[in-house]
């Protein structure tokens, strides 16, 4: 998918919003879904790279198998647009708590790298997350093709085939037995001095993996523009069809850091995630996050279902707020 892809753009309106949506994948619209609904005015800001966008289709999402990514976006912006919702295409350059309103409400203020700014009363962010992969010579281009991450994802896609597990830290040798009970073929390719105990080198050899210890050179593409194998350092090269690491993750906050939220480390040297309570709230006061920016092991369902409750949550507090400011007002009047 392409920022283009996301054309024709809403108009970002020059008036005070409910709430300002910052990423527009399967979190951030099925939060705005909700708001809309909810007949809140929202604004859904996405510069248009969801990270499931080298994918061909998605798998394990009820309903919506085998759906290309895009196709699955375009149907969640008409319905949140359906609603009254605006998306607009653009990319948030800065967003930051600004001065409350007189009666006390909080503001924030965002500005897109274009310039182009937007008064909200809170946030929802749902920028996703980001897959650093190890930095091995011809590995990258293959992302989301013959490089698969995902035993749920692509697991199933890629059966019986001839398997290669990048194993860079402990965690990679559970993904070797994830992948093991998708495929008899597979060959642990042990880097960067990884460990190996002997509890797993004998489920290993009971399983019939083949485990490579040697440092690798470069990822052999085959004239099609696939995998054609490892090449390790003495030359030799191990042929392989699909390869499959874990990468390292971190919550998309380019331009966010002003808000200041906290991040978390995740288990097993897994990466870093932006910390959140219950229903995507964090300490920020008036600052809500969904989708893998708050869990980035959640799938395209589970994110929509972060974004869901957050977006519930958010109306539910934007309700007490207004009828706070309501009796406030009231009083004033019956007083006067
Ligand atoms: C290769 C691959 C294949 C996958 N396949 C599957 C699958 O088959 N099934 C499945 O369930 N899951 C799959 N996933 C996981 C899936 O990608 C995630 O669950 C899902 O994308 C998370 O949704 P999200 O809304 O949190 O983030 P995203 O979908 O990443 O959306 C975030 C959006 O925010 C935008 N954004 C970021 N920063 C800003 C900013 N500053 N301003 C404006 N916009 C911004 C981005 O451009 C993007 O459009 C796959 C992941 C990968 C990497």
């Amino acid at each position: 998918m392409t920022p283009e892809a996301l054309a024709p753009s809403d108009a970002l309106p020059d008036t005070l919003v409910d709430v300002a949506v910052i990423g527009g994948g399967a979190a951030g619209l099925n939060g705005a879904l909700m708001l809309a609904r909810s007949r809140r005015s929202v604004v859904v800001i996405d510069s248009g790279d969801p990270r499931n966008a080298p994918a061909e289709g998605i798998h394990g999402l009820l309903g919506n198998e085998s759906t290309p990514p895009g196709e699955y976006l375009e149907r969640g912006r008409a319905e949140v647009r359906q609603y009254g919702g605006l998306i607009v295409q653009g990319e948030v350059a800065s967003a930051r708590a600004d001065e409350p309103s007189a009666d006390g409400d909080l503001r924030f203020a965002v500005a897109l790298a274009d310039g182009r700014t937007l008064t909200a009363r809170r946030l929802l962010i749902a920028t996703g997350a980001r897959d650093a992969l190890p930095q091995i010579p011809g590995l990258a281009q293959h992302w989301g093709r013959g490089l698969v991450h995902c035993p749920f994802c692509h697991g199933y896609e890629v059966r019986d085939r001839a398997i290669g597990v990048l194993a860079t830290r402990p965690m990679s040798l559970h993904q070797a037995l994830m992948f093991r009970a998708l495929s008899e073929d597979l060959t642990v390719f042990a880097t960067d001095g990884l460990e190996i105990d002997a509890a797993t080198r004998e489920r290993f050899e009971a399983l019939g993996i083949t485990l490579i210890e040697a440092p690798i050179e470069e990822i052999v593409a085959d004239e099609a523009g696939g995998i054609a194998g490892v090449r390790l350092a003495g030359g030799e090269v191990v042929a392989r069809e699909v390869l499959t690491t874990a990468t390292e993750l971190s919550p998309c906050l380019d331009g966010l850091e002003e808000l200041g939220l906290a991040l978390e480390d995740l288990p097993a040297g897994m990466g870093q995630k932006i910390a959140t309570g219950s229903a995507g709230a964090t300490e920020v006061p008036g600052v809500w996050v969904a989708g893998n920016a708050a869990d980035p092991a959640a799938q395209v369902g589970a994110s929509a279902a972060g974004g869901a409750l957050a977006g519930g949550h958010i109306h539910g507090m934007l309700v007490m707020a207004d009828a706070d400011a309501a009796v406030t007002a009231h009083r004033a009047r019956t007083a006067a």
